[in-house]
């Protein structure tokens, strides 16, 4: 008998293949509030991309995983403050959050200091909410060319959390257009809710917890 996240993970993998065609997405598992017990079977099966929202968080969990498995592949997809920046540059492969001239500087200067080149994305602020987190949309192209100029940041990509009371196809195409206007090949976009528009729309990476883990305890502000 498999774990039972174990058979998740394969229902969401096989609902990826589904949509996704003949293109290759990329599934990150988002384990955020779900302890080693629970990560551990994904990694015994096999899976090895993972993204977590809180840098603190990730620390009490993810090096002593890395440890036994070194080629996993870590995504930090919450909010980034200055003074984690040199932590974030330790522990995470791929960096999706980037939205501020600020954070893509000192994350370049760390990254220099680490002798690092993780992977960034660029998060836009898609739906053009207020206290959205992400770069406005017509910011986007300045920032990207000032991560990888001024910076010497490897930007792979964008990403993206649309607004939760609207249909999000919209917002999912327009991130994928805005990603071919910047030659920015990796789109990180849909999760539990909606990854299968998501990839429809062009997700080259789908960020998928509660589908995988089950539903998380209600999380602390
Ligand atoms: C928690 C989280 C997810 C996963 O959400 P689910 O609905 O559980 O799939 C995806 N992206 C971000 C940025 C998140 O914080």
């Amino acid at each position: 008998m498999t774990h039972p996240i174990v058979d998740a993970l394969s229902t969401v993998k096989a609902r990826i293949a589904r949509a996704a065609g003949s293109r290759q997405v990329t599934l990150v598992a988002v384990s955020k509030t779900f302890g080693a017990e629970d990560i551990l079977p994904l990694l015994e099966a096999g899976h090895r991309v993972f993204g977590e929202n809180r840098v603190q968080e990730a620390e009490s969990k993810w090096p002593e995983l890395k440890r036994r498995f070194p080629d996993i592949e870590l995504h930090l997809i919450g909010p980034l403050q200055s003074n984690k920046a040199a932590q974030a540059i330790r522990l995470f492969d791929v960096i999706q959050t980037v939205d501020r001239p600020k954070i893509a500087a000192v994350l370049g200067k760390e990254a220099r200091l680490q002798g690092k080149s993780p992977r960034i994305l660029v998060q836009v602020n898609i739906g053009q909410e207020p206290q959205k987190a992400g770069v406005e949309i017509r910011d986007t192209k300045a920032l990207v060319a000032l991560c990888r100029s001024d910076h010497g940041l490897n930007v792979s990509g964008l990403m993206c959390i649309p607004p939760v009371d609207s249909p999000p196809e919209q917002y999912f195409r327009e991130l994928a257009t805005l990603a071919r206007d910047l030659d920015a090949s990796d789109i990180s976009m849909g999760m539990s809710s909606d990854f299968e528009t998501a990839i429809r729309a062009g997700a080259t990476h789908v960020r998928v917890g509660s589908a995988i883990f089950g539903a998380r305890e209600q999380a602390p502000s």
